[in-house]
């Protein structure tokens, strides 16, 4: 199995190249192709499988492929922590480095200042601990309407640490028709349940 064989593409494909990869971890040869082919997934893996990676490189593609609305950002992903949060942040900035697409870091401990600025600017992809997310939100400094895409990075962490509602309440402001990805290391009940609630169909990869 090699990247070319999961249908990403070859200017993706180059930038796997250059991050040094040359065979894609099982996540990454079970999760890309129903990512590509729009269909929601539930990752059952653990940090260190190379689940970032999994999620980022196909979403990228989708993002390529579609039509951009800089007011509107298009892909939304949820960490539990800031670390997670920015290290998602790099990988985009690592694979995505051969396509024009703008994030932003929004986390808490810093100042809200410039993340309002960059949302302003106009944003593609949203990187977001769900406490900063619904501060920048009630404060109407974002559109999450247009958001096609969500990852829920590390959903049992949300878990233990209180993220359910504000979770909930999220994805009851992005769009119905929408790809959902949910990756969690275990599936405790309320994930179970989070994931019947807000995703469609959801095919199930276990690592
Ligand atoms: P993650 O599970 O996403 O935190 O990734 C764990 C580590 O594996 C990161 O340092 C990645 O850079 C690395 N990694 C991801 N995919 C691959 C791959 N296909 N081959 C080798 N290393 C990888």
């Amino acid at each position: 199995m090699t990247f070319a064989d999961l249908g990403l593409s070859p200017t993706l494909l180059e930038a796997v190249e250059s991050a040094g990869y040359t065979v894609p971890t099982d996540i990454q040869a079970q999760a890309i192709p129903p990512i590509l082919m729009m269909k929601d997934i539930v990752g059952i893996a653990q940090t260190g499988t190379g689940k970032t990676a999994s999620f980022v490189l196909p979403m990228i593609d989708i993002m390529a492929s579609g039509r951009r609305r800089a007011l509107m950002p298009r892909s939304l992903i949820l960490a539990p922590t800031r670390e997670l949060a920015a290290q998602v942040a790099e990988n985009f900035e690592k694979y995505g480095k051969n396509h024009d697409l703008k994030l932003a870091l929004l986390i808490g401990g810093v100042q809200m200042g410039d993340q309002i600025k960059a949302l302003n600017d106009g944003v593609d992809v949203l990187i977001a601990t769900p406490g900063r997310l619904m501060d920048l939100f009630e404060r109407g400094k974002i559109l999450l309407n247009g958001c096609e895409l969500l990852v829920i990075d590390e959903a049992d962490r949300m878990l233990d640490m209180g993220f359910i509602p504000d979770i909930e309440f999220i994805c009851s402001k992005l769009p119905e028709q929408r790809q959902t990805m949910l990756f969690s290391a275990t599936m405790p009940p309320p994930i179970e349940k989070l994931s019947k609630k807000f995703m469609n169909n959801p095919k199930r990869i276990e690592v």
